[in-house]
């Protein structure tokens, strides 16, 4: 994760080995100019920020991949006929695993009804993604991760095992527990490049 990290700072995690960058905000990825690094450095460029409708078609034009992503736009996207207008982007289903009010993103009870629905914009997804709450405890975060793991088989046996491979959970504070749970992608900005960038770009 690499918001709010200038550019030299990301070039030393790639030339440490870092294949997949995710950012939070479009105008800072777009100032940051870290599409650039797709070309240069073969990198993955993530968004995994909040969707606004307005933002959909930048967001697509410039990312490889939107792990934040929202039955709105999913929806919407799934209506879209022209698929090169879409590059070859990866869509990840946002899971609000902590059922959080404030937060957007579907619950797993929610999702679970959707795929028995057969909703055809499911078929847009290559995986799901989790941000558990942050004063959740370990205990309460494997029952998270534990839940929303579940989830993802079922949506892989129901989807196409070949479609749904991306299980997004765990940052630096608990990526250990998330892998023991099932994640396949980690999510870790603090624990690469120490607390909070001093020069915020
Ligand atoms: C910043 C961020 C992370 C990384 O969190 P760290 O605690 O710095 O590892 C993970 N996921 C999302 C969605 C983020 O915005």
């Amino acid at each position: 994760m690499t918001k709010t990290q200038p550019l030299p700072r990301i070039l030393e995690a790639i030339d440490a080995g870092a294949t997949e960058i995710g950012e939070n905000y479009l105008q800072e990825a777009i100032r940051k100019d870290v599409f650039a690094l797709r070309e240069s450095h073969g990198v993955t460029v993530r968004y995994i920020g909040r969707l606004q409708s307005n933002k959909y078609n930048a967001i697509l034009r410039v990312f490889d991949a939107v792990d934040s992503a929202d039955p709105e736009f999913l929806e919407r996207l799934h209506c879209v006929q022209d698929r090169v207008a879409r590059r070859a982007c990866t869509f990840l289903l946002e899971v609000n695993a902590g059922e959080e009010s404030q937060k957007g993103g579907l619950t797993v009870p929610q999702i679970r009804e959707l795929a028995a629905a057969g909703t055809p914009w499911l078929h847009e997804i290559s995986g799901l993604m989790t941000v558990v709450p942050l004063q959740a405890t370990m205990q309460m975060r494997a029952r998270m991760y534990q839940s929303v793991s579940v989830l993802f088989s079922e949506l892989a046996s129901d989807l196409g095992s070949s479609h749904v491979t991306l299980l997004s959970m765990g940052t630096s504070d608990d990526f250990e527990l998330a892998i023991e749970h099932g994640s396949n992608m980690i999510r870790v900005g603090m624990g690469i490049f120490g607390p909070c960038s001093p020069s915020q770009v």
